[in-house]
């Protein structure tokens, strides 16, 4: 018997990418069961919230989930199912690697980054209220020792465990001087555990506009949570976009997949989207799980079939209205050929 894996489709583009992975998945011979479980907007009727319970004990039973993106609504309605799942099962670490694929365009080539977001408080504590409604209102950023440490503990062990060179932490301490001050102490203080590693640190606003003009410069982030979200998806944009940049949600125990891009509600049931971002959470899931040769033989022919550039998606065609690109389900196929 194989791993048993919690699969939670999403919704938007979500189904079509989940397809497109479990495919891919599945065509590497490793066995994974499938514990297929809803959430989001769809659920709510049936079960009163759109992450039921069933769905998180599912995922603590399995220890390992991958998930497709779920939308949430923009300025008012339930909060986000994608935060509640990393909140509820303490996935402290967000690990999104950003890394040129041949064949991508992009601004630069071999750009190598991968970064390393709290995931748990900061800005997404979720703490926000009306101060006087309509006029005002506050939130309010949390940032603890605890999950600082943790978080900046897990770059460092990443960066030792990938041979990578240098951790950097980005903040806004010379504004934020509390909260984000005691983020860059305790990064500085776990930096001192490994001497094997270089460390160096800088603030936000300038850590955008040095990956913009000097990506290279930089091997591992770690970042609070907002930082985190926002630099990640510049760091998507380096190499060719949220079609492609694979994400890792991580914990103590348990391990949620899923890629950087959201639901794109307007490409909804069109077969369009790039399921590269998917397929490669899937090869970080099986790398997880130590499949490690079925991981790499997935690398490596996701990275063939957009090489080759004919069986891509859109997005990976020089102009977006090129009528040779294929659909999701088809560079799927495409990929599972290569393998
Ligand atoms: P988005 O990532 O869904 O889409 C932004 C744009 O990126 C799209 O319009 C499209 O041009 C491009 N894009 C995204 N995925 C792509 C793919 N696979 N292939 C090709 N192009 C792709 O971001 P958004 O529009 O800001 O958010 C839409 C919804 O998704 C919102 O409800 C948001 O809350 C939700 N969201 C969910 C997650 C998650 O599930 N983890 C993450 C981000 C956003």
């Amino acid at each position: 018997m194989g791993q048993t894996v919690t699969l939670i489709p999403g919704d938007g583009i979500g189904p079509e990418v989940s397809e497109a992975m479990r495919r891919v998945v599945d065509a590497t011979g490793v066995g994974i069961e499938w514990e297929v479980q809803e959430a989001g907007a769809a659920v709510v009727e049936e079960y009163g919230t759109p992450l039921p319970e069933h769905v998180l004990e599912s995922i603590r039973r399995n220890k390992v989930g991958i998930k497709g993106p779920i939308t949430t609504p923009i300025g008012k309605g339930f909060r986000s199912v994608n935060v509640a799942i990393r909140k509820a099962l303490d996935l402290y670490a967000n690990v999104r690697p950003a890394k040129t694929i041949p064949g991508v365009s992009s601004r630069y080539e071999d750009v190598d980054l991968v970064i390393v977001r709290e995931n748990t408080e900061g800005m997404y504590a979720g703490i926000e209220h009306d101060v006087i409604p309509g006029e005002a209102a506050e939130a309010v950023r949390i940032i603890t020792r605890h999950a600082t440490d943790r978080v900046v503990r897990f770059a460092f062990e990443y960066a030792r465990a990938n041979g990578r060179k240098l951790v950097t932490a980005v903040h806004k301490a010379n504004i934020m001087k509390l909260t984000d001050g005691l983020f860059l102490r305790r990064a500085e203080a776990v930096a001192t555990e490994y001497p094997d590693i270089a460390f160096n640190d800088r603030i936000v606003d300038n850590m955008c506009m040095q990956l913009v003009q000097r990506p290279h410069e930089y091997d591992v982030l770690v970042l609070p949570n907002l930082f985190g979200d926002i630099v990640s998806d510049l760091c998507s944009g380096l190499v060719g976009g949220l079609g492609v940049t694979p994400g890792a949600n991580i914990g103590a125990e348990i391990a949620v997949f899923e890629p950087v891009h959201g639901s794109a509600p307007k490409y909804t049931g069109q077969n369009k989207v790039n399921p590269t971002a998917t397929i490669r959470s899937g090869a970080l899931m099986l790398r997880f799980l130590g499949y490690i040769d079925a991981a790499d033989r997935v690398e490596r022919a996701v990275s063939e079939v957009i090489a080759a550039g004919d069986a891509v998606t859109y997005d990976l065609k020089p102009t977006r209205d090129d009528p040779t690109a294929v659909g999701t389900l088809e560079m799927a196929d495409a990929i599972i050929a290569a393998l």
